[in-house]
């Protein structure tokens, strides 16, 4: 710990602060190392399941290795905190970004490109059986040259198989889909949900978080009064797909649409064609 420097804080979780470092004495020219971020979660006070939780964090993200995914520098654990080190995104958050943009609307490019970046991500984690559970704009980061990263494994879950589903109620209201509101059980098609409820707050900057039903109905609105504009399509696909099938007990994990499926539809492929090159 001693051999980091705290330059300043970027940001407040739930579990703690997120602070942003530089370490000391690896370089003669000290400021020639690249600032990291480090995640400090207090485990003082915590009963069991948090301290696992936090631990599970650790695990996850030092096996995750992706442009699109938070880049894991190492950890330690020292008076009675979990420390976390993290590349930095200097872009910070999602969410902020989309607070920021006030009442002008990203370009469409940029919205598919990020979609894009965080359906990639997606596809890796549910393709390494771990569903992420708290995916949302305030867990997606940007760097200074445009890249999208997800954050955030904080409540993430290994599956022991593809069969496996998750059971406990974890994750942001607003993103949750219509099985986890009913507290059936959650498996990737939830995680796919939550991507659609990314996408449309990403496509109606500045407007207040979309709760999932409500997207869904405004957007069938917004396809009934023909708007122009293939974003709108693209969400409620998204949005309505996860919606048309949601997953219970009894699904066959074969039939279940995984991020990859969703990046497979044609009219996905149709409009993304032309930034996957
Ligand atoms: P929590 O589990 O407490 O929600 P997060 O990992 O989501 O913690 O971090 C909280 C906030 O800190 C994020 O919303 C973001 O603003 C900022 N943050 C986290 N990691 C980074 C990072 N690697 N680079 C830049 N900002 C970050
Ligand atoms: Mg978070």
């Amino acid at each position: 710990m001693e051999k980091l420097e705290v330059i300043g804080e970027v940001g407040r979780g739930s579990y703690g602060t997120v602070w942003l470092v530089r370490c000391r004495g690896l370089s003669n020219t000290p400021h020639s190392t690249p600032p990291l971020v480090l995640k400090c979660v207090e485990l003082k006070g915590c009963g069991v399941r948090e301290v696992e939780l936090a631990r599970q964090e650790v695990a996850i993200l030092a096996r995750m290795k992706h442009p699109n995914i938070v880049s894991y520098k190492g950890s330690f654990e020292e008076g009675g905190r979990l420390h976390l080190l993290l590349g930095y995104c200097e872009g910070g958050d999602l969410h902020t970004r989309i607070s920021l943009q006030c009442s002008s609307p990203f370009p469409e490019t940029t919205v598919v490109r990020w979609f894009i970046q965080i359906t990639m991500a997606l596809q890796y984690l549910h393709h390494h059986h771990i569903l992420h559970r708290d995916l949302k704009t305030h867990n997606i980061l940007l760097t200074r040259c445009g890249l999208v990263k997800v954050g955030d494994f904080g409540i993430s879950r290994v599956l022991s198989s593809p069969r496996d589903l998750a059971t406990t109620l974890v994750g942001t209201p607003y993103y949750m889909s219509p099985e986890q509101l009913a507290s059936r059980p959650y498996n990737h098609k939830s995680d796919v949900w939550a991507l659609g409820c990314v996408l449309f707050e990403m496509a109606n900057t500045a407007s207040s978080l979309p709760c999932p039903r409500l997207a869904l109905s405004h957007l069938q609105g917004v396809e009934g009064k023909g708007r122009d504009g293939w974003g709108c399509f693209l969400v409620s696909s998204v949005v309505s797909f996860a919606f048309w099938s949601p997953p219970s007990s009894h699904d066959n994990p074969a039939t279940v649409p995984s991020a990859s499926q969703v990046l497979q539809l044609p009219y996905i492929r149709r409009h993304m064609a032309l930034f996957l090159q």
